[in-house]
């Protein structure tokens, strides 16, 4: 399958996540500039074909926002690997999404039916089902790819011997064991 043709079948997936979903995050009580799932959530997983989407946005902005954004994900990679908490490096100054159209399917997923401070997300359990069917799909469409923490991904992907042999269908995990292993980076193709 194109590269292209992969981006397509992502959008179906999002899609198709929504609309099973829709009878459960209808009763969400998210709301714009409620940024508990931005900041102070672990992890913001990502596939290798989402974060190239991401990238490709990053490097298509106008500097000096560019250069901010970039900045902001390097300082994100450095506090996740010392396992703080880290403010997502998407979330903008007015606590919006700077790529709310094309954000990772682990923020698509999120919502909550409880107000989330103190106890973290209340979600169905039906949709949380649903959730880990869907990121196994995500896998399998990109199964010579990674997933992994968001920063920790396009580290990887604005590494150039990385991207060029990811965006060719290549495939050599052994390439980026070391870094894998201490990242936490699961290897799409053996994902459960
Ligand atoms: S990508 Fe956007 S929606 Fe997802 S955690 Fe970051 S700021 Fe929030």
């Amino acid at each position: 399958m194109t590269f292209k043709a992969k981006k397509e079948r992502l959008q179906e997936i999002y899609e198709r996540f929504e609309t099973d979903a829709h009878k459960f995050k209808k009763d969400a009580i998210c709301k714009i500039g409620c940024t508990y799932c931005c900041t102070d959530v672990g992890n913001v997983d990502t596939t290798t074909l989402e974060g190239v989407i991401i990238l490709e946005r990053v490097n298509s902005l106008p500097q000096p926002l560019k250069g901010q954004v970039k900045k902001k994900i390097a300082q994100n990679r450095l506090k996740k690997e010392k396992e703080k908490i880290a403010r997502c490096p998407f979330l903008k100054e007015d606590d919006t999404c700077l790529i709310y159209d094309i954000r990772p399917f682990s923020c698509r997923q999120l919502y909550s039916i409880r107000e989330c401070r103190g106890r973290g997300p209340t979600v169905h359990r039906q949709a949380t089902e649903l959730a880990k069917k869907t990121v196994r799909e995500m896998q399998r469409l990109d199964d010579t790819g990674y997933s992994g923490h968001i920063s920790f991904i396009l580290y990887l992907l604005d590494k150039p011997g990385f991207r060029k042999l990811y965006l060719s269908g290549g495939f050599d995990p052994g390439k980026i064991a070391r870094f894998g292993k201490s990242h936490g980076i699961v290897i799409n193709r053996f994902a459960r």
